[in-house]
């Protein structure tokens, strides 16, 4: 079994204990982890503590900030292949994803150098004129990261590298469930040269180490990935330090369709749009929403391509649909299909799982119109799509808009100013109009409601890792007047 360990002041080590990391093809243990308690993750804040505050990293110019960023992405770059399978390897997400993923990773690390050194303070107008007023940028401080499973080295790359772009120290902790490639990613952030302490990586259990990490005095801001329910915990945590938070939370993100769409285009990116990464996505676009005079139509075109799927080891370059994460995971998806059958939903295609080892599960279609399925309102964050149908544009923006969660959408019509009028009157973080799932290390990402608050990715996510500090210059050599007068 291979072994790894955390990354803690610039030095590998293991945990106060170690747990075994679960192969999701076999459910068989194929690697051993180290994990973090509340006493190595009080280590890993301190270090970053200090090193916040002391030399070199406190001094380094923003421009050594960036080249350092420069040379983590150069090493991103050349160690994709193994970042890949690592992941493939301990989470299941098939390797033609992580392979892809990965390369893009290293875009948003070369992004977020290039920012380094163009985050700008600014001169204020001030209404006194002895006086020179500033805004600084600053670093926010020490950062907990805490990031799910799925897609770690990219949920984490959106946030180490605008926080290192700003100049913060941070600990990051992996998912328990998968956490092979983040831990291997801290071998290049040290052979990058960052200081000891800058950027520190560790794993363990959420009520643990992610909750010692979350609620640690020294922690000034936390970036948290993952369930709406883990961060109310990540929120109450944070009601011991008043960290500044920014959640990256879950979605049940509408796909709507008009009968003037291109049907097949459509298909094709529903197909990505749900069944990608197992469906196991934030911006899974799991409620399809269709005019129902090519309702059936369009059903027909998503079970042929749904059924000819390929189902495989994740570590096959064919593979389509590689297993669930975890076996809880697999139970939580077995379970709400059951519910949603049972409250009415028809299974259009799918609806089990396939025989032999693993968390495998067949791309599932459910139509819900007429049912009350809890699939409409839960999360599967599995291969599985509910549908409905509309008749009016109206009515397609209320079913649109008809959940807690608000992170992504998907309109596909070739009526621009119907485009418009949607792209206004949906309640989502982001919308795609003819395409869907597209991201850019340039473009701000996040949602609304349920999905959480806070973007990542974009100038803007910089901004997120600093805080500003007006500082007040008197310019005037004259005694200071009467102290009782406000200046
Ligand atoms: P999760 O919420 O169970 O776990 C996320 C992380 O929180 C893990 O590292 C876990 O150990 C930690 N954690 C658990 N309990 C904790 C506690 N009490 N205190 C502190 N930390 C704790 O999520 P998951 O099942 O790993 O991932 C799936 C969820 O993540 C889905 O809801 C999905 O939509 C969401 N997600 C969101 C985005 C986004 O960008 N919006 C991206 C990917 C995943």
């Amino acid at each position: 079994m291979q072994r790894f360990q955390c990354y803690i002041n610039g030095e590998f080590a293991d945990g106060e204990a170690r747990f075994e990391s679960i192969d999701p093809t076999t459910g068989r243990a194929w690697a051993e982890m180290p994990e973090a308690r509340e006493a190595d993750v009080n280590r890993a804040v301190e270090a970053a503590r200090i090193a916040l505050h002391d030399q070199p990293w406190s001094t380094l110019t923003a421009t050594q900030r960036g080249k350092l960023l420069y040379k983590l992405a150069d090493l991103v770059a050349e160690n994709a292949g193994r970042l890949a399978e690592l992941e493939t390897r301990d989470t299941g997400k098939i390797i033609r994803e992580t392979s892809s993923q990965i390369a893009y990773v290293a875009d948003y690390y070369r992004y977020y150098a290039g920012i380094a050194d163009k985050i700008e303070g600014s001169y204020l107008p001030i209404d006194k004129p002895d006086m020179d007023v500033w805004l600084r940028r600053e670093p926010i401080g020490v950062v907990a990261m805490v990031v799910p499973w799925n897609s770690q080295l990219f949920l984490s790359a959106v946030k180490i590298g605008p926080a290192l772009a700003a100049g913060c120290t941070m600990v990051v902790k992996a998912s328990e469930d998968g956490p092979a490639p983040l831990l291997e990613f801290a071998r290049l952030v040290h052979a990058a040269g960052f200081p000891a302490g800058v950027v520190n990586i560790v794993t363990g259990f959420g009520p643990s180490c992610g909750a010692a990490l979350s609620r640690h005095p020294q922690v000034d801001h936390i970036a948290f990935t993952g369930g709406p329910e883990t961060a109310r915990h990540i929120v109450r945590n944070s009601a011991e330090n008043l960290a500044s938070t920014s959640l990256e939370l879950g979605g049940k993100s509408p796909f709507i369709v008009f009968a003037d769409a291109d049907l097949e285009s459509a298909a094709n990116a529903q197909i990505a749009g749900i069944f990608a990464a197992t469906g196991q996505s934030c911006v899974a676009g799991s409620r399809l929403i269709v005019e129902k005079s090519v309702k059936d139509r369009f059903l027909q075109i998503l079970k042929a391509k749904a059924e000819t799927i390929r189902i495989g080891s994740p570590l096959e370059m064919s593979t389509e649909v590689g297993p669930l994460a975890t076996e809880r995971q697999s139970n939580h998806v077995k379970t709400l299909v059951a519910r949603s059958l049972a409250a009415g939903a028809k299974l259009v295609t799918g609806g089990t799982a396939p025989e032999g080892a693993g968390f495998y599960y067949r791309p599932t279609i459910l139509d819900c119109d007429g049912s009350a399925s809890p699939s409409l309102e839960n999360e599967f964050f599995g291969p599985v799509l509910s549908v409905l149908s509309f008749e009016t544009e109206a009515e397609a923006l209320h079913l649109a808009n008809d959940s807690r969660f608000g992170l992504a959408a998907g309109v596909f019509t070739q009526n621009l100013t119907r485009a418009h009028r949607l792209m206004k009157g949906i309640r989502a973080g982001i919308v795609w109009v003819n395409t869907y799932r597209a991201v850019s290390p340039v473009a701000p990402f996040g949602g609304f409601g349920l999905s959480g608050h806070g973007r990542e990715g974009g100038l803007e996510a910089a901004l997120d890792y600093t805080r500003s500090k007006t500082v007040w210059l008197r310019t005037s050599d004259d005694p200071i007047p009467d102290p009782f007068v406000m200046r």
